[in-house]
């Protein structure tokens, strides 16, 4: 044996040497129960940073149980990601002096698809690196022309169940993207601004009633003015009519609840096209919605001498008219908290834009039941009082997108009799309804999450014939925490109303891996690790171990080089015990056990060990495993019973040979690769302890 571990060689033999064998296919133990998960698809537009490493936790799951003897399907996969690769992309022709207006949509589909092939590719390779035992030969693409099928399908199912539906709806939407987000993507931020205190006239005359507005510019869109009915002040008044200033315009004083009494005056300007609250108060007081700002983020006619500029500058010329008019009271400084764009941090403005909504209710009732009544659980617990919070108080899910990067909505509209014909992608010849065959195809794309939300059951019934039925529902849902509500609850919803099934019965979270500063890592700041490069420098076996090592399941960590350095010391001391163990030629080779006290000892202690992980890994408590077998491996093993047999050594040959072998294969899920060296240099049976069998089963 070479004195040194040689772990970059050792590693691409072994990894190639599973994956020619088709130790990663399920079918390596095809009459074993289904075990499956599915590996959260990556983003397909950039290489993989250390964080995704994490996905070693599920790495070590199908290891565990393909050796109990499972048929144990990891099945990999990536996500064309919509909205996050065109901009990368536009980032990148940015750089070349280019932007997405040069092309059209086709050409620009393309160019981002061949730029998605190549990054797929070093993806693929970082995985390998990181000796991840996932099935290639079930590998999925989230625009693969058979995924595109099954989304299409539930798309036209829930449009048949009337469960999706077009609406004018307010929706977030970033002028300087020109696209519109969930209100998950929305980021509040606190910002100083003034807060306005405009008088708007009675219309007969006899004085005023002052408004509070952060937002005087979009006062061409305002339809009434809102007080709170309890609000002692204004009792009198409602009801009167006003002249909306800078305009002719008539407006009424209405009277609802949502209107606080402590803001500004305790009357407010409702304008229900720019506003969410005021959208609500519209549409249940049945006011007009009229549109100040268009799409292009500038003010529309409507703002009369006001049209074309952008809502800041707006505001400055509204009010210092309206100060000319003396209908300025005063401005005050006021914070408040504003949404903005997640991507380019612009304020989001609430506009009117017709999209597709799916109505949710009835999908989140039911996935709230299949984790109340335990058919899904939910690891570490307590994040099931987010998961509900977020599923009780759900709005209807806007899924268009107008971007080019994704699946294109299967719905075409008629202009003779205005309806929309929805397909399963195929183009319809003419409209069912009039006949009429100039029929136009909605431009937008889903909303990402609503193809990854179908990720279980899309994959499975398009993989392999009978996998379906086979590996659905899975059995793990391993990912990291703030996609819980993105993604993990939607899966939910969608899976349980596509197949009457939920996706998988257990929801496993990790924790955030962050920068050795304990910052979060990200492009902009330039602080992102290349996992590759955390391998060439300790071995996979060891960034693999220090991820799980000492950090409680689900927490949070710092990439800590001390703790990379610890663990690829492990490793060095692994294959120096193997030294000591392998190279060692007993006097007699009658190979029997002793009925030594220290060897019944350390068996004993062993067989405990192999207990002791496994119900850790059974539970979910990776580090509980790990810190076990590292202090047993270390400290019980090679410091004290290995020292006490130096005199002793052909009687304690066979104990140590079998101590040492059952601690490997309990290592081999975190550490695959320098355990499978040793044992292949121990007594053994089989070809590869990927796949022997698992010490306590
Ligand atoms: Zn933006
Ligand atoms: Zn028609």
């Amino acid at each position: 044996m070479d004195k040194i571990y040689k772990q970059s060689e050792i590693e691409a033999k072994w990894y190639k040497f599973w994956e020619e064998q088709g130790f990663f296919k399920p079918e390596v133990n095809p009459d074993g129960e289904p075990y499956t998960i599915i590996l959260p698809p990556p983003n397909a537009n950039a290489p993989l940073h250390f964080g995704h490493a994490m996905y070693v936790i599920e790495d070590i799951l199908i290891r565990y149980k393909r050796m109990q003897g499972y048929s144990a399907l990891w099945l990999p996969g990536s996500d064309h990601a919509g909205f996050e690769t065109q901009y990368v992309f536009e980032k990148h022709l940015e750089k070349q002096g280019k932007s997405r207006f040069d092309y059209d949509r086709d050409t620009l589909y393309k160019l981002i698809w061949d730029f998605v092939q190549e990054n797929t590719g070093t993806m693929e390779n970082q995985l390998r690196r990181l000796g991840y035992s996932v099935d290639w030969s079930r590998m999925k693409f989230t625009l693969d022309p058979d995924i595109v099928k099954v989304v299409y399908k539930t798309f036209k199912r829930l449009f048949e169940d009337g469960l999706i539906y077009r609406s004018n709806r307010l929706v977030n939407y970033c002028t300087f993207n020109g696209t519109s987000f969930s209100d998950l993507e929305v980021n509040y931020v606190e910002k100083q601004d003034k807060l306005y205190f405009i008088k708007y006239p009675f219309a007969d005359g006899t004085g005023s009633i002052t408004i509070a507005t952060t937002r005087p510019e979009t006062l061409f869109g305002d339809s009434a003015v809102a007080v709170n009915p309890e609000d002692s002040r204004y009792q009198d008044i409602i009801g009167q009519t006003l002249i909306l200033p800078l305009t002719n315009r008539h407006i009424q004083i209405i009277a609802d609840l949502r209107v606080e009494k402590d803001f500004g005056t305790g009357a407010v300007k409702i304008t229900p096209a720019h506003d969410p609250l005021d959208y609500e108060i519209g549409r249940d007081n049945n006011l007009e919605q009229i549109t100040v700002i268009g799409f292009d983020g500038k003010l529309k006619e409507v703002a009369q001498k006001f049209a074309g500029m952008y809502p800041k500058q707006a505001r400055d010329a509204v009010v210092e008219e309206l100060n000319q008019l003396g209908l300025v009271e005063k401005a005050e400084d006021y914070t408040h908290r504003i949404g903005t764009c997640y991507k380019c941090g612009k304020p989001i403005e609430p506009l009117l834009l017709e999209q597709w909504f799916i109505d949710v209710k009835s999908l989140s009732r039911k996935a709230i039941k299949a984790v109340k009544t335990g058919e899904i659980k939910i690891y570490p617990k307590n994040w099931e009082t987010t998961y509900f919070r977020w599923l009780e108080n759900i709005k209807d899910w806007n899924i268009s997108r107008q971007i080019v990067w994704g699946m294109q909505i299967p719905a075409w509209f008629c202009n003779k009799c205005s309806e929309w014909i929805v397909t399963e992608g195929e183009v319809p010849e003419k409209c069912p309804n009039c006949q009429n065959s100039s029929l136009e195809r909605d431009t937008d794309v889903f909303d990402t999450w609503f193809s990854s939300g179908q990720w279980p059951y899309a994959t499975l019934q398009s993989t392999k014939e009978g996998d379906f039925e086979k590996f659905y529902p899975t059995s793990v849902m391993e990912t990291m925490y703030d996609i819980l509500l993105f993604w993990v609850a939607r899966m939910i919803m969608l899976g349980i109303y596509a197949t009457g099934k939920v996706p998988f019965k257990n929801i496993v979270l990790h924790g955030k891996v962050l920068d050795p500063l304990g910052q979060k890592m990200s492009k902009s700041k330039g602080n992102v690790v290349n996992s590759i490069e955390i391998v060439e420098q300790y071995g996979a076996d060891a960034a693999r171990m220090a991820l799980v090592y000492g950090t409680a399941f689900g927490h949070d960590q710092a990439l800590s080089h001390p703790k990379l350095q610890a663990m690829r010391n492990f490793t060095n001391k692994l294959w120096n015990i193997g030294r000591f163990i392998i190279e060692f030629k007993p006097e007699d080779s009658a190979n029997k056990f002793s009925f030594h006290s220290d060897d019944q000892e350390i068996i004993k202690k062993t067989q405990e060990l192999s207990v002791k992980v496994s119900t850790a890994l059974d539970q979910y408590r990776f580090h509980d495993a790990a810190d076990s077998l590292y202090e047993f491996i270390w400290h019980q093993f090679a410091d004290k019973y290995l020292e006490s047999v130096k005199n002793r050594r052909s009687e304690a040959q066979p104990t140590l040979e079998y101590v040492f072998k059952t601690c490997l294969e309990l290592l081999h899920p975190f550490m695959p690769f320098i355990t499978e060296e040793l044992w292949q240099k121990l007594p053994h049976q089989g070809e590869s302890i990927m796949i022997a069998k698992w010490p306590n089963s």
